[in-house]
C-alpha cells in the first residue's frame, strides 16, 4: 500500500520558506550547491556505516552524484547513491527544523530583506533553498539497508504542506527533482549547470556526473549522448598541496563544511608529519553561529581517516572554547573503526588536538599582529568564547591572555581593543599593577566611583562588564609578571604612585575623622565588615569595597541572583 498522507510543515519551516524565497532570490545558484552538499554528506554517512557493515553498500560501493535535466518536463534532478532516508527520517529532517539556535534565529529576524538574507545564510539555507528556483520539489529516497519497497516519495510546493507516499525504489539513495519556476529555464542549459558546479562544488570529493553533450551536425544543435562525464575535480581539497588550492576553492569548501553562506574570516591549512601524521584545514567563521551559547552546541570539526569520513561534530578534536572553529582533520594513523568512546581516551587524539589548538592560536596571533581590522571583527564575534579559554586551557593560558582585548579608561568607549601589551606600554612611572574594574554593564563600569582617583592621576583602568569576566579573572592573576588588581577590592595601595605629601595628608586625616568613622560603623552595624577613610574618591562621598580575598561585588551579585 502506498499509504499516502499529507502533512503540514512546522510553523518555523513555513516561515523560513517564505523568507528564503523572497530574500535569497538573487542567490539562486546556491540551491544546487546545497543539494550537492547534502548528496555528498549522504555519501559520507553511508561510507561510515559501511565500515561496520559492508552489506550497506548492496554491492555498489562506487558513490557518486548525478545531475540530469529534462528540457521538456522543465526539471533538474540531483541523484545520489548515499545513505538515503526512511519515512520517519524524511519527516524529521525535511519537514521540521530541529537545529539548536532556531529560536535565536527567529528572534533575530528584522523584516529587512537584506539583513534577513544574511541571517538565513548564517542559520543555514540547506534543502529548502530548492524552492528558490522550483515551485514544486519531489524527493524520492530509500534508506540503505532497507528493501526496495521501503522507498519514500515526498513532494511539496513549498507552501503549507507536503505529501508522503511509500514507493518502490530499486537503488538506495536520494533523487531530488526540481520543477523549475517560470523564468528559470536558463538552468536547463547544461553548460550553465556545469559552470555552477565548477564554481561552487568543485571540491566535492565524489564524482559529479552529467551526460556528455555533443554537437549534432544534422540537427544543428547540441544533443545529449549516452556517455557520462565527471564535471568536478573530485579530489579531497585538503589533501592537495596548498600552492595548488586557490582562495576561492578554500572559500567554497568552507561553505560546504561549515554549512555557512558567508566567506570565512581566516583559515589555516597544514600537513603534520612525524609521530602522528595528519592534515588539518581549519577555518574561523566571519560570524558567531546562533547556537554558540547553547549548552549542547555542536563542534565544527569533521574527522576523516585516510580520506574516509568518520564523524561530524568531533568534540574531542577542539576544546570547548574553540567550538566555533570549522574544518577537517584527516588522520593517517587512526584506525577506521574509531568511535567517540575510543576518541575520548586516545593519546593520539590528545596530540592531534594539542596541535590543532596551536594552529588556531597561531592563526589568531597572526591576525592580531598583521590584520588588526580582521582581528577586531573576530574579537567582536568570539571574544567571549576566547575568555573561557583562560580557565579552560591551562597549557595555553599565556598565549590566550595575549589575545584578550578590553575596553579601558584610555579611550573610555565600550569598544574592546586594548591588549595587556598596550596597557603595559602606557603604564605610569612606578606603576607595577594592571588595574581593572568589573561591573554588570559597561556604563556601570565606566561610571564606577572606584575610578575617581585613577582618573585624577591619569592611571588607565580596564573596564570589564561581561559575565565571563569575573570567572576569567579568577584564573588569571597576572600578566608578564604584573599583578592584575581590582580597583574595588581591599586596601587601595597605589604604592609608588602616591607621593610623600599625599601619604602624610592621609595619616593626618585618619586621626581627624576617627569619631565620624566610629559613628558610621555604629549606624551600619553588621551590614558592613569595616568602615575606612578612603582616597579613592574625588567627588563621590562613599563607596562599597570588597575585601581583598572576598568575591568581587559583581560576582557576589551574580551568585545571589542565581540563588547561591
Ligand atoms: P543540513 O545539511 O545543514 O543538515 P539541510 O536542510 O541541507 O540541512 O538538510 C537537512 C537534513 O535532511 C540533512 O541533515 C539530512 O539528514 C537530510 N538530507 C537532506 N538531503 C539528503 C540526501 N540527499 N540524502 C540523505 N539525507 C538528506
Ligand atoms: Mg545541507
Amino acid at each position: 500500500e502506498a499509504h499516502k498522507e499529507t502533512l503540514g510543515f512546522q510553523t518555523e519551516v513555513r516561515q523560513l520558506l517564505k523568507l528564503m524565497i523572497h530574500s535569497l532570490y538573487s542567490n539562486k545558484e546556491i540551491c544546487l550547491r546545497e543539494l550537492i552538499s547534502n548528496a555528498s554528506d549522504a555519501a559520507d554517512k553511508l561510507r561510515f556505516e559501511a565500515l561496520a557493515d559492508d552489506a550497506m553498500f548492496e554491492g555498489d560501493s562506487s558513490l557518486k552524484i548525478r545531475i540530469s535535466q529534462d528540457k521538456a518536463a522543465r526539471t533538474i534532478t540531483i541523484s545520489d547513491n548515499g545513505i538515503g532516508m526512511s519515512r520517519q527520517e524524511v519527516i524529521e529532517h525535511i519537514g521540521t527544523i530541529a537545529k539548536s539556535g532556531t529560536r535565536q534565529f527567529f528572534d533575530a529576524l528584522s523584516g529587512d530583506q537584506a539583513k534577513d538574507a544574511n541571517l538565513i545564510g548564517q542559520f543555514g539555507v540547506g534543502f529548502y533553498s530548492a524552492f528558490i528556483v522550483a515551485d514544486k520539489v519531489t524527493l524520492i529516497t530509500r534508506r540503505a539497508g532497507l528493501t526496495a519497497e521501503h522507498g519514500v516519495r515526498w513532494e511539496s510546493a513549498g507552501e503549507g504542506d507536503y505529501t508522503l507516499e511509500t514507493v518502490e525504489k530499486a537503488g538506495r539513495g536520494t533523487d531530488v527533482i526540481l520543477h523549475l519556476r517560470e523564468g528559470e529555464d536558463d538552468l536547463l542549459d547544461s553548460w550553465r549547470i556545469k559552470s555552477i558546479i565548477k564554481k561552487y562544488s568543485d571540491h566535492i570529493t565524489l564524482p559529479i556526473l552529467m551526460q556528455k553533450e555533443e554537437w549534432d551536425a544534422d540537427k544543428q544543435e547540441n544533443s545529449i549522448t549516452e556517455e557520462d562525464e565527471t564535471v568536478n575535480r573530485a579530489s579531497a581539497l585538503w589533501a592537495r598541496p596548498k600552492s595548488e588550492v586557490t582562495a576561492e576553492e578554500y572559500e567554497e569548501f568552507y561553505k560546504h563544511v561549515a554549512h555557512d553562506f558567508e566567506a570565512p574570516l581566516a583559515y589555516t591549512h597544514s600537513k603534520v608529519e612525524g609521530k602522528q601524521e595528519y592534515t588539518q584545514l581549519l577555518y574561523i567563521p566571519a560570524r558567531a553561529p546562533f547556537d554558540l551559547w547553547d549548552r549542547e552546541v555542536r563542534h565544527g570539526i569533521k574527522l576523516y581517516v585516510r580520506r574516509v569520513f568518520i564523524m561530524d561534530d568531533a568534540e574531542q578534536l577542539m576544546p570547548r572554547y574553540l567550538r566555533f572553529v570549522r574544518g577537517v582533520i584527516d588522520s593517517n594513523d587512526l584506525p577506521l573503526n574509531v568511535s567517540r568512546e575510543i576518541l575520548q581516551h586516545s593519546k593520539d587524539i590528545d596530540s592531534i588536538r594539542a596541535g590543532s589548538v596551536k594552529k588556531v592560536l597561531g592563526l589568531l596571533d597572526d591576525l592580531a599582529e598583521n590584520d588588526k581590522e580582521k582581528y577586531a571583527k573576530f574579537w567582536g564575534e568570539f571574544g567571549k568564547a576566547i575568555k573561557e579559554g583562560v580557565g579552560e586551557d591551562h597549557a595555553n593560558k599565556e598565549r590566550i591572555a595575549k589575545l584578550l582585548r578590553f575596553a579601558s579608561t584610555h579611550a573610555d568607549t565600550a569598544e574592546q581593543s586594548v591588549s595587556f601589551a598596550d596597557y603595559i606600554g602606557r603604564m605610569k612611572e612606578g606603576q607595577d599593577k594592571i588595574y581593572y574594574v568589573t561591573a554588570d554593564s559597561f556604563a556601570a563600569a565606566k561610571n564606577s566611583p572606584h575610578l575617581e582617583i585613577f582618573r585624577k592621576k591619569g592611571i588607565e583602568v580596564l573596564l570589564l562588564s561581561e559575565r565571563v569576566d569575573e570567572w576569567m579573572l579568577s584564573h588569571l592573576t597576572e600578566f608578564n609578571g604584573k599583578t592584575l588588581q581590582s580597583v574595588a577590592k581591599g586596601e587601595l595601595d597605589l604604592g609608588k604612585l602616591e607621593d610623600e605629601a599625599e601619604k602624610q595628608e592621609q595619616e593626618k586625616e585618619a586621626g581627624e575623622f576617627k569619631a565620624l568613622i566610629e559613628q558610621v560603623k555604629e549606624v551600619l552595624g553588621d551590614k558592613v565588615k569595616e568602615v575606612r577613610i578612603t582616597h579613592r574618591l574625588t567627588s563621590s562621598p562613599a563607596c562599597l569595597v570588597a575585601d581583598a580575598h572576598d568575591l568581587g561585588g559583581n560576582l557576589a551579585r551574580m551568585l545571589k541572583s542565581m540563588g547561591q
